[in-house]
């Protein structure tokens, strides 16, 4: 096991979360990536390792998981 940290921001702001969107995919339809739920409503996004990926995650997703790092 390495010990290489990868920086997480999570991102709850909506107008960054829109922003975000926009980048990652075609800014209308985002899809859980946990879940995978395309009814499922985003509530946050995940940006891992300086946006090298990011993850939307919907509220449930969120509400399952538990973070360490900055919440923004
Ligand atoms: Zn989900």
């Amino acid at each position: 096991m390495d010990n290489d940290l990868v920086d997480v921001v999570f991102v709850r702001d909506t107008a960054a979360l829109a922003a975000i969107c926009t980048e990652v995919g075609d800014g209308t339809l985002l899809v859980c990536n946990s879940c995978g739920d395309i009814e499922a409503l985003i509530a946050g996004v995940l940006i891992i390792d300086d946006a090298k990926e990011a993850w939307v995650l919907c509220a449930a997703c969120i509400r399952k998981l538990s973070f360490e790092g900055t919440v923004v």
